[in-house]
C-alpha cells in the first residue's frame, strides 16, 4: 500500500486497469507457502491452474503482478511452475496478521485476460519469545500476603499462533510461581503469585527469571530477569546487646566522665532502623544525673554523685527506632564510697564543772557518725593519755567520756581532745575539745608551816605585845581554803591562857595578853587550830611553846648574912687564922637566870682594907695575910653582890668581924660585948663560933629547903615550869660541898630535858 502511495502509475498500467474494470474478473484457486522457503521452490503450476499449455503462456506474454513491487515468485514460462523468488519473511509481510496473503494477478495478452490468485504465507516459528526489557524490577514490601498478584511484563513473539507465547514459568521459584493469563487479544501474558511471605531482613533482594516459551516444536522461549527489590517495613523492634548493665563507679568521678555506652540493634532498614536511646521514664533525679546521648547511647554523669545519698541507680534505656518501635534495657550503676566525708561528733550531755571528788563520773556523751560505709566508715575514738579520763564505749555509736581520779589541786582544768578518725584511704578525722573544771572539795585541811612553833618572848614585855605568828595554808580554793586561827583549851587546866595569849583568826597573829614574867613562869606551851571554811570545815593542829626570856629584873637577894634588921651577924676570927682563913661566905640569890643571876662578889668596903677579901666567884670572906695584935678587934665589912645582867643589879650586905684570940672567949651578940669577951676566953669563943655556925647553918638549911619548896610550888603552877632537880638549887646557889655555884648553863640545860620528858 505504502509502496503504491509512493509511486506515480505509468499510463500503461491505467491502461492496464481499465481493462480489467470492463473484462470478466475471473476468480482462482488460493495458494499456500511456508515462509522462508528457499529459492526456486516450487508454488504451484499456473498453467495447468488456467487450463494453458506452455507454449500458450509464452504467446500470451503471460506474466505475474503483484500488489507491491517486490518480486518474491517468479513465473517458470517453460514450466508454468510459480516459483519462489526471494525467501519469503512472514512477520516482514504481515507482522501480526493472520493469516498472511499475497494477492497477485496473472495477466494474458491477447485476448486480454486477468486471473487472480492469494498465496497464503503460512508462519513457522522461526523467532522466540522475547520480553521488552531484559530486566525487570519489581519492589514488594516485605509484608506483602501471601497470594498477592504483580503483573509482568509479558514477552513478544513475531510468530503467531501457536508459535506465540504460550506460556511462562519462573525459577527459583521459592516464594513466587507464575499464572499465564490471556488478554482479550490472545495475549499472554504473566502474573507473579506470591507464595510464602517475604522477609527483607533475610533477604532483601531476589532475583528471578522469567521464562516465556512459545508453542512452537520445539518451543522457543526467551527469558527475563525480575529483579525483586523487599521492601523494608517496620517488623524489628530495636534490641539491645545486653538487656542489663551493671556498672561501678566511683562517687568523686568527674563530671562529664563516661559510665558506659548502650547500644541497640534494628534490623529493619532507613528510618525503620534509625535508633535514637532516650531514658524510659523521666524520673528527675536520674535526668538530672546522667546524660544520655540519643544517638551514641553514651552515658555521661552531668551532676556530682554522692554515695551517702544514693547508692545505686537504675536506669531504664529506652531504644527508638524512626517507625514507632522501641526495645529497653537496664542500666544498674552502683556507686561505690569513696572516703569524702570525715567523722562527726555531736554531744548529747556535756558536764563543763565536775566536783574533785567524782570518780568514774560520766562527764559528756555523745554520738559519733561517719557518712561513708565500710572501712571509710568505721570508726576509731580516743583522747590524749596524759588526762585522767576514759573514753567508753556505751550503745551503739555512743560513747562516755568518763573520770578517773581527780585533784583540783593538782590540776584544776582540762582541755581533752576526742579524736574520731575513721579507717578509709586516707585516713579523715575530726576533733573536739572538751574543757572541763574541776571544781573544788573541801578534800585538804590547813596545814601549818610548822608543827611546832618556838616563839620567844622578852619578860616585862607591854601587854598585847605581838609575839609571833603561826601560819596555816590550804590547798583548796575559795571557802575551803579560808583558814581561821584559834586556840585550843590548854592541856593544863591551871594555866590561864585566856588570860595570856590571843590570835588573831584572820592571820594567826599571837599576841601576848599581859606582862610576863620570866621568873614565874618561863616558858608554856599550847595548841592552835587552823580551820577552814569547808562544808564539813577541816582542820590541824599544831603546838607553840613560848619561851619567856629572862630579863634582869632582880637584884641579887642575899641569904647569909640574914638582913633581916634583927641582931646583925657578927663573924669571930681567931687571931691566929692562917691567911685565906674562911671567915664566912656570903650566900645571895637571884631571881633571874642565866647571866642575869650570875653573882660576883667584891668587898665594897673594910673597916681596914687589905685585911680582909672576899671570893668573886664564891663569896667566901678570907683573911687575905696574917692577922696582927695591931690589928683593930672588930672589923666591919660592906660586901657588894652584883649580877651579871644588862643594866646589872647588885646588893650589899654588911658583915661585922670580931678578931678574937680564942674560942673560948665568949661571944657576945652585942660587938661591943662580943669584942669584949672576944678579948678575954678564946675556948668560949670558939665554942660560941662553933654554935653559931652550926645554927647558922642550920638556919640556912632551913631557908634552902623553904625556898626549894616555894620554887617548887610556883613551877607547878605554870605551864612549862622548869622544876629543879632534886639535890640541886635553882639560881645561884652555894653548893654544900663549898666548892661553888652550879654552871648556870648546865642547870638551864637540865631544865630543858626535864621538860622534853615529862612532854609538856
Ligand atoms: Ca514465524
Ligand atoms: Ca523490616
Ligand atoms: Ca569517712
Ligand atoms: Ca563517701
Ligand atoms: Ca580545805
Ligand atoms: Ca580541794
Ligand atoms: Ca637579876
Ligand atoms: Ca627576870
Amino acid at each position: 500500500m505504502e509502496a503504491e502511495e509512493d509511486r506515480f502509475p505509468t499510463l500503461r498500467e491505467v491502461l492496464l486497469l481499465f481493462v480489467l474494470l470492463v473484462h470478466t474478473w475471473a476468480e482462482r484457486k488460493d495458494y499456500f507457502i511456508a515462509e522462508e522457503t528457499e529459492n526456486g521452490s516450487f508454488v504451484a503450476n499456473l498453467a495447468k491452474d488456467i487450463g494453458l499449455g506452455t507454449r500458450e503462456l509464452s504467446q500470451r506474454r503471460a506474466r505475474i503482478i503483484f500488489n507491491n513491487e517486490k518480486k518474491h515468485f517468479q513465473l517458470n514460462l517453460q514450466t508454468g511452475d510459480l516459483q519462489v523468488n526471494e525467501k519469503l519473511d512472514r512477520e516482514e509481510l504481515c507482522g501480526p496478521t493472520e493469516p498472511c496473503v499475497l494477492q497477485f494477478q496473472v495477466l494474458l495478452e491477447e485476448p486480454l485476460e486477468v486471473y487472480r490468485y492469494k498465496l497464503f504465507v503460512t508462519d513457522i516459528n522461526d523467532n522466540s519469545p522475547v520480553f521488552p526489557e531484559a530486566e525487570m524490577v519489581l519492589k514488594i514490601m516485605e509484608n506483602t500476603l501471601p497470594g498477592t498478584v504483580f503483573p509482568l511484563k509479558n514477552a513478544q513473539d513475531l510468530d503467531v499462533g501457536v508459535n506465540s507465547v504460550q506460556n511462562y514459568t519462573i525459577y527459583p521459584n521459592s516464594h513466587f510461581h507464575i499464572l499465564t493469563c490471556n488478554s482479550g487479544e490472545g495475549r499472554k501474558y504473566p502474573e507473579l503469585v506470591l507464595d510464602k511471605a517475604l522477609d527483607r531482613e533475610q533477604q532483601p533482594e531476589l532475583r528471578l527469571t522469567l521464562m516465556a516459551v512459545d508453542g512452537g516444536a520445539p518451543p522457543k522461549t526467551g527469558t527475563a530477569l525480575v529483579l525483586t527489590d523487599v521492601l523494608d517495613t517496620n517488623d524489628n523492634a530495636p534490641e539491645f546487646v545486653q538487656p542489663l548493665y551493671h556498672v561501678k563507679i566511683l562517687e568523686n568521678s568527674p563530671l562529664g566522665s563516661l559510665i558506659i555506652t548502650v547500644s541497640a540493634r534494628d534490623l529493619d532498614t532507613g528510618i525503620n532502623g534509625e535508633i535514637v536511646y532516650s531514658f524510659f521514664y523521666g524520673d528527675e533525679e536520674i535526668t538530672r544525673t546522667f546524660a544520655l546521648n540519643e544517638l551514641t547511647g553514651e552515658i555521661k554523669i552531668i551532676r556530682k554523685l554522692d554515695f551517702e545519698k544514693i547508692k545505686s541507680y537504675e536506669l531504664e534505656i529506652k531504644a527508638s527506632d524512626g517507625a514507632g518501635l522501641s526495645g529497653k534495657c537496664t542500666v544498674i550503676i552502683e556507686v561505690v564510697d569513696i572516703n569524702d566525708n570525715a567523722p562527726e561528733m555531736t554531744v548529747a550531755s556535756l558536764i563543763r564543772s565536775i566536783p574533785e571528788n567524782s570518780p568514774e563520773t560520766t562527764i559528756a556523751l555523745f554520738s559519733i557518725q561517719d557518712r561513708d560505709s565500710g572501712e571509710n566508715g568505721r570508726m576509731v575514738c580516743s583522747i590524749q593519755e596524759d588526762v585522767p579520763f576514759t573514753l567508753k564505749h556505751s550503745v551503739e555509736n555512743f560513747y562516755k567520756l568518763v573520770t578517773g581520779v581527780l585533784d583540783r589541786e593538782t590540776r584544776a582544768q582540762y582541755n581533752i581532745t576526742i579524736t574520731v578518725t575513721d579507717l578509709g584511704t586516707p585516713r579523715l578525722k575530726t576533733q573536739h575539745n572538751i574543757t572541763v573544771t574541776v571544781s573544788d572539795v573541801n578534800d585538804n585541811a590547813p596545814a601549818f608551816s610548822q608543827t611546832t612553833y618556838t616563839l620567844r618572848v622578852r619578860e616585862n614585855n607591854s601587854p598585847a605585845l605581838h609575839i609571833g605568828s603561826v601560819s596555816a595554808t590550804d590547798a583548796d580554793s575559795g571557802a575551803n581554803a579560808l583558814v581561821t586561827y584559834s586556840l585550843l583549851p590548854p592541856q593544863d587546866p591551871q594555866l590561864a591562857l585566856a588570860s595570856l595569849v590571843s590570835i588573831n583568826a584572820d592571820n594567826g597573829q599571837l599576841f601576848a595578853l599581859r606582862s610576863l614574867d620570866y621568873e614565874a613562869l618561863q616558858a608554856f606551851e599550847f595548841g592552835v587550830r587552823a580551820a577552814d571554811r569547808g562544808s564539813p570545815a577541816l582542820s590541824s593542829q599544831a603546838r607553840v611553846r613560848v619561851l619567856v626570856l629572862d630579863d634582869n629584873d632582880n637584884s641579887p637577894f642575899v641569904l647569909y648574912p640574914p638582913q633581916n634588921g634583927s641582931a646583925p651577924c657578927t663573924e669571930l676570927v681567931p687571931r691566929a687564922a692562917e691567911a685565906g682563913y674562911l671567915v664566912t661566905k656570903v650566900v645571895a640569890v637571884d631571881g633571874d637566870s642565866g647571866q642575869n643571876a650570875w653573882l660576883s662578889y667584891q668587898l665594897l668596903r673594910a673597916t681596914e682594907p687589905g685585911l680582909f677579901g672576899v671570893w668573886a666567884h664564891n663569896g667566901e670572906v678570907r683573911t687575905a695575910r696574917l692577922l696582927s695584935e695591931r690589928d683593930a678587934v672588930k672589923h666591919r665589912l660592906v660586901v657588894l653582890v652584883k649580877d651579871n645582867g644588862e643594866p646589872p643589879r647588885s646588893a650589899s650586905v654588911t658583915l661585922h668581924v670580931l678578931l678574937v684570940d680564942g674560942f673560948s672567949q665568949p661571944y657576945l651578940p652585942l660587938p661591943e660585948v662580943a669584942a669584949a669577951e672576944a678579948q678575954a676566953d678564946p675556948l668560949t669563943v670558939y665554942l660560941v663560933i662553933a654554935l653559931a655556925s652550926v645554927s647558922s647553918l642550920f638556919l640556912f638549911s632551913v631557908l634552902v629547903f623553904v625556898a626549894v619548896r616555894l620554887c617548887r610550888r610556883s613551877r607547878a603552877a605554870s605551864a612549862g615550869r622548869c622544876p629543879v632537880p632534886e639535890g640541886h638549887f635553882r639560881g645561884h646557889l652555894v653548893d654544900v660541898s663549898g666548892t661553888g655555884t652550879l654552871s648556870q648553863s648546865y642547870q638551864y640545860e637540865v631544865c630543858q630535858k626535864r621538860i622534853w620528858d615529862q612532854g609538856i
